[in-house]
């Protein structure tokens, strides 16, 4: 059984109000960390080797670093809870039922990083979550965990929670930072890089809800002892939100030494594919992850177990990999139809992409166009080169990463599953009433 960091209260009932949450030993890590130094803190966020929890897992102590200190400038930190990414709903949970987990976090990541104005950048479509938040900020400002001179230490700090407007491109950092400043979410050039100008040209910090949370038992247990739980540079526990064609969807806290076969099949997690169908493919860390087929997906190429962990979800490259990204685990049987799933994500990133660079603009919405007509029978074999040809215009040509995420996904698929889409091209009268997987088993 995985060891529980972050959830091992989650099932108490009230635990989403501070007098429980303290009950349960709440609010000890901010107290022992407020008597601290801020770069005692740093250094156990360092020694944890905690990795971001949004997606791209970088080295949340080494992102801390980087944050420039300019005399006289506030500094900020920016929760990005606008958890967008299809299949991924961990963050969501974690705020409903652990808010005070949230705000801890944020109290002990302000007071190391030296903001006394923090923001929780919360999705639209969350629309229940910012009132669950507002009343435990409120909660702790009263028991006196926020506001003036927090605990006696002189440290000030003011929790604001933001709505989104809904739109997806908001979850990247820097298009989240001019919607808080009440701009179009557009994007920015990097560098400069937020650290250095974020929020109104004043450096700040970006993390995802997860990772601010994960700072709590971080201080709680050291971040060494933290550093032991998972294997190599998967240090800690992760949530997972799984999905799909399986028995049991939910979210769950793994120690990333577990099997992917172990995840999907055990009833401590997944509990199996629903129906007793055979397992297809899955998409282990978000829509924007490639998506690989069973086989890869149990074992790497060289026969091994495939792990539940960055490195080894991602062994050998997006060849026979793929990425722990979010952590949203959505999972295909046999049935579903892999050109008509891919349409799908090409459809979203269409409908997201900003617009402000041609590759992105353009591409997302030829991509989109190409699949529909291949899924309805209307395509022609070189309509699949055509699409693997503008996925290579779109990755790496663009400002921000919503180019390569929707780029990977149609790249996967034909790397894959050529085999279908030539179906659905040599099939034209049954891809219009069946789908290949329906037709194949
Ligand atoms: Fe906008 Fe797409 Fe360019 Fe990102 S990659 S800045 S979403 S057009």
């Amino acid at each position: 059984m995985s060891k529980k960091l972050l959830l091992k209260d989650v099932h108490i009932e009230g635990i989403r109000y501070f007098e429980t949450y303290r009950k349960q030993g709440g609010y000890t890590a901010a107290e022992k960390a407020l008597k601290m130094t801020p770069d005692e803190i740093l250094e156990e966020v360092k020694a944890s080797g905690l990795r971001g929890r949004g997606g791209a897992g970088f080295p949340t102590g080494m992102k801390w670093s980087f944050l420039a200190k300019p005399e006289g400038v506030p500094r900020h930190l920016v929760v990005n809870a606008d958890e967008s990414e299809p299949g991924t709903f961990k963050d969501r949970y974690l705020m409903e039922f652990l808010p005070h987990l949230l705000i801890e976090g944020m109290l002990i990541s302000s007071y190391c990083l030296g903001s006394n104005v923090s923001y929780i950048y919360i999705r639209g479509e969350y629309s229940w979550i910012p009132d669950i938040l507002e009343e435990a900020i409120e909660e702790a400002k009263a028991a006196g965990f926020l506001g003036k001179n927090i605990l006696g230490t002189g440290f000030d700090l003011e929790i604001y929670v933001q709505r989104g407007g809904g739109a997806y491109i908001c979850g990247e950092e820097t298009a989240l930072l001019e919607s808080l400043e009440g701009k179009r979410g557009n994007p920015r050039l990097k560098p400069p890089f937020p650290a250095v100008k974020g929020l109104w040209e004043r450096p700040t910090v970006v993390n995802n809800v997860e990772s601010i949370a994960a700072i709590v038992p971080i201080i709680d247990i050291t971040g060494a002892e933290y550093a032991k739980i998972g294997v190599g540079r998967s240090t800690g526990t992760k949530l997972i939100s799984a999905c799909g064609n399986i028995n049991k969807p939910g979210v769950y806290e793994i120690d990333m030494t577990i099997t992917v076969e172990e995840f999907i099949y055990s009833d401590e997690y997944c509990g199996g594919i629903k129906d007793g169908k055979k397992l297809k493919a899955c998409i282990p860390g978000g829509s924007s992850v490639p998506i690989v087929p069973a086989n890869l997906l149990l074992r790497t190429v060289n026969g091994e177990p495939r792990y539940m962990n960055y490195e080894s979800l991602a062994d050998g490259g997006f060849a026979t990999g793929t990425m722990m990204g979010s952590g949203g685990f959505i999972v295909l049987d046999e049935d579903q139809c892999i050109v008509e799933h891919t349409m799908t994500l090409a459809r979203f990133y269409h409908h997201e992409s900003c617009g402000q660079c041609t590759p992105c603009r353009e591409g997302t919405g030829w991509m989109h166009k190409i699949l529909k007509k291949i899924e309805k029978g209307e395509g022609k074999m070189e309509d699949i080169d055509l699409l693997w040809d503008i996925q290579r215009k779109i990755e790496g040509n663009t400002i921000c990463p919503l180019g390569d995420a929707a780029a990977w996904p149609v790249a996967a698929a034909i790397r894959h599953f050529r085999d279908e889409f030539e179906w659905h091209v040599k099939n034209p009268e049954l891809s219009q009433t069946q789908n290949y997987g329906l037709a194949h088993y």
